[in-house]
């Protein structure tokens, strides 16, 4: 889903396929070699363009990077494949009989989490049938209970080959705390996987275990590391399997957990230029409402970027943006295809060739290396990473970078 029109604006969305490739290999540092990995690239790989990032890791994949990619709707696991990614492709919510059906036709791979699920699986004696099974350890969104299991024993087919146990953590910044939600969920997913029936379904090659998303991966792998004499390593016991991991958010370049301890880089910059600007008198208001109003004679720039581009008009008066390496606060209501910022401090030290030229940075890196982080934006709309990331709009290209 990426856009290739030509755009007149200068607003556009930098992709840095190189600190994408940086941010796999940090995670792998932490892995054994075979651990079960699965980079996410559901809701259009978190805003980045699902094919070109599923591109460029399919080509990793080639170095058995990971085990599968993940995606959370069929048509976007369909789209990957139909535009020949070759990687499995695991396909994380819920689907009807055609949707399945699909599915085994493009060789992608379903997570079973409810009782109806099986029944689909029963409509297709003739055919092998691989997939996951997902349990419901506690955040009660998706997966079959624990209580469920002795029903799916029985009713397990000879034509269906189980590939994966999973279960996903609705407060994984806690994991490594033993009274805390996580461990719960653990001790109740350990109880399904360690069972008797999958450990003979699994055979000689251990069927893989997964359950950490980018917080769970921080807080199982990375900090335990850190402080090893403070924590232990793995609270579940010497014998338990190792936890595969779901990266989402780290993949593209941000932690979830305070203090990461890892380089993690930014995969997005989103960036534009002024189009506009000019002086206004002390008592003269800016944009829709006039919510904001001159203290003194300034100076205001006009940027093409507006909510319908995902800036979210709640990071009116909030936000700030990164131009000529300084934090510039944004003015009066944002506007459906424009903001408002202050260009009164730096007006002595720019010309106007500078205004119209320099890049202005919304999010992620300038030229220069310097951060305006997501999470600030976050911060100031009272909201979470992952939201910013997904809302930049379909009308913003994404300019696909090979840099290192
Ligand atoms: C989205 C998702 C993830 C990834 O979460 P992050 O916090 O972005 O790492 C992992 N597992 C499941 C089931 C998900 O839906």
């Amino acid at each position: 889903m990426t856009t290739e029109i030509k755009t007149f604006r200068r607003t556009r969305a930098e992709i840095h396929l190189g600190n994408l490739k940086h941010n796999l290999f940090e995670l792998k540092k932490f892995l054994k070699p075979n651990t079960f990995l699965c980079p996410m690239v559901k809701a259009n790989a978190y805003g980045h363009g699902d094919i070109e990032i599923a591109k460029a890791l399919d080509q990793l994949n080639s170095k058995n990077l990971f085990s599968t990619l993940g995606v959370g709707l069929v048509e976007e696991g369909l789209l990957l494949r139909q535009l020949g990614i070759k990687s499995p492709i695991l396909v994380l919510g819920s689907f009807d009989r055609s949707g399945f059906s699909e599915m085994l036709r493009w060789k992608l791979t379903a997570v079973v989490s409810q009782i109806r699920h099986l029944e689909i699986l029963e409509s297709f004696p003739d055919q092998t049938l691989g997939f996951h099974l997902k349990f419901d350890t506690g955040m009660h969104r998706l997966g079959f209970r624990p209580d469920d299991l002795p029903l799916i024993i029985k009713r397990w087919a000879k034509n269906w080959k189980l590939q994966g146990l999973m279960t996903h953590l609705y407060q994984a910044e806690d994991l490594m705390d033993p009274n805390g939600h996580s461990f719960q969920q653990m001790q109740i997913f350990k109880k399904i996987f360690s069972s008797e029936f999958f450990r003979q379904n699994s055979g000689a090659s251990a069927i893989p275990v997964h359950s950490l998303n980018s917080a769970g991966f921080f807080n199982y792998y990375v900090l335990p590391n850190e402080f090893k004499n403070e924590f232990g390593y793995n609270f579940l016991g010497e014998e338990s399997q190792e936890q595969g991991v779901r990266p989402g958010l780290a993949l593209y370049g941000y932690s979830p957990v305070a203090q990461s301890h890892l380089s993690l880089k930014p995969v997005m910059s989103l960036k534009t230029a002024f189009v506009q600007w000019h002086r206004i008198k002390k008592g003269e208001v800016v944009s829709y409402g006039g919510t904001w109003k001159a203290e003194r004679n300034s100076l205001i720039g006009v940027l093409p970027m507006g909510y319908a581009d995902g800036y979210h008009r709640l990071l009116s008066n909030r936000s700030k943006v990164l131009f000529a390496g300084q934090l510039l606060p944004v003015i009066g209501n944002v506007c459906m295809d424009y903001l408002m910022v202050d260009l009164t401090d730096v007006e002595n030290k720019i010309s106007e060739n500078e205004i119209a030229e320099t890049e202005v940075v919304l999010f992620g890196c300038d030229e220069k290396q310097n951060l305006l982080s997501v999470e600030k934006l976050a911060q100031w709309s009272q909201t979470i990473t992952w939201e910013i990331l997904t809302s930049v709009g379909e009308r913003v290209p994404r300019i696909f970078l090979h840099d290192s």
